[in-house]
């Protein structure tokens, strides 16, 4: 068993990134992977930024400061620890859990770790965890032929899940997002009208395009109050609302008409499940990446490496005109 110089990012607090150098090892049960790159999800920038979530499914003891930061994240493995028959050294693999992932290596339990398809290039293996996560939440989204889709909130999760509505045959998909350059990369993936908040009112947007009945399906991607009340708005007399994003603080929401119009509420995330189930339906949400059907190439935003994990941050929180929608850290 070798021991490895490992470097890995710790948020001391809040807006303050530690790279920490220490010797990684791999215990019986565990995989040691060598990260091939690294994305920096939403709720990373949140724990940067001081907003810790709470204790959830996915924390069971609430989180604090400081906090071993990330999980996007796929690699190659260099070592496994004997009792982990599943995995070879050098195989391919993408990271489903909480390991620290913003480093050189990464240790993993067998369950946390799925094999990455063949086909998948580096950015497909790094980002296969929030990919298969937008994706499963589309395949769950009963998006189904002739619909009017509208996501709003067009960062990865909204960019792929309205690619995933082109595909499975929505009639005309509505991207909403306050960003211009976001709103023209939904355009290459797939939307058929975008529409800015700040200048224009996309209630009565919606209307006119739907002559006045509202989507038949809205996907909340963008994580406010505002952007729930905004799907509740859009959605016509008994269309559904899909929840995507994972909102931490309490919101105030207009909710009379989710009864009154015979609203259907769907929450669909992936990996809030048993890592069972996760195994089985994530390889299976991955499948349209390996074909080649939704490119999630065109969301890598700037790359950083990991020594400049501070700037990737800082940049990819106030990049304003300039948005990254993933953006991407090297070892
Ligand atoms: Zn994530």
């Amino acid at each position: 068993m070798t021991d490895l110089k490992n470097r890995a990012a710790i948020v001391e607090k809040p807006f303050k990134i530690r790279l920490v150098e220490k010797e990684i090892s791999c215990g019986p049960d565990e995989i040691l992977v060598r990260n091939i790159a690294m994305g920096i999800c939403g709720s990373d920038r949140n724990i940067f930024a001081g907003k810790m979530p709470g204790k959830t499914t996915e924390f069971r003891h609430p989180p604090v400061y400081p906090f071993p930061l990330g999980h996007e994240s796929g690699g190659k493995v260099v070592e496994t620890g004997g009792k982990t028959g599943n995995f070879s050294v050098g195989d391919r693999v993408i990271s489903f859990g909480w390991n620290n992932n913003f480093a050189d290596y990464f240790v993993a339990r067998e369950w946390q770790l799925q094999h990455a398809p063949e086909e998948f290039g580096d950015i497909e293996t790094a980002l296969g965890e929030p990919a298969a996560c937008a994706i499963f939440s589309a395949m769950n989204s009963k998006i189904t032929l002739g619909d009017t889709v509208v996501v709003i909130g067009c960062g990865f999760a909204g960019q792929v899940i309205l690619s995933c509505a082109k595909k499975m045959g929505a009639f005309r998909v509505i991207a909403v997002d306050p960003s211009p350059p976001k709103l023209k990369i939904a355009r290459d993936m797939g939307a058929d009208v975008a529409l800015n908040p700040l200048l224009e009112d996309v209630r009565t947007s919606v209307k006119e395009i739907t002559g006045g009945k509202g989507a038949d399906v809205a996907v909340e991607a963008a994580g406010s109050e505002d952007s729930m009340n905004l799907a509740t708005d859009v959605t016509a007399r008994n269309g559904k609302i899909v929840l995507y994003s994972w909102i931490t603080d309490p919101v105030t929401l207009d909710i009379g008409r989710w009864h009154d119009d015979g609203i259907e509420i769907i929450t669909t995330c992936l990996v809030h499940h048993t890592w069972q189930e996760r195994h089985i339906w994530a390889r299976k949400a991955l499948r349209p990446v390996a074909q080649g059907q939704i490119d999630i190439n065109l969301l890598a935003g700037k790359t950083y490496n990991l020594e400049d994990i501070q700037k990737a941050f800082e940049e990819t929180s106030n990049d304003g005109e300039f948005p990254s929608i993933k953006t991407i850290i090297r070892p």
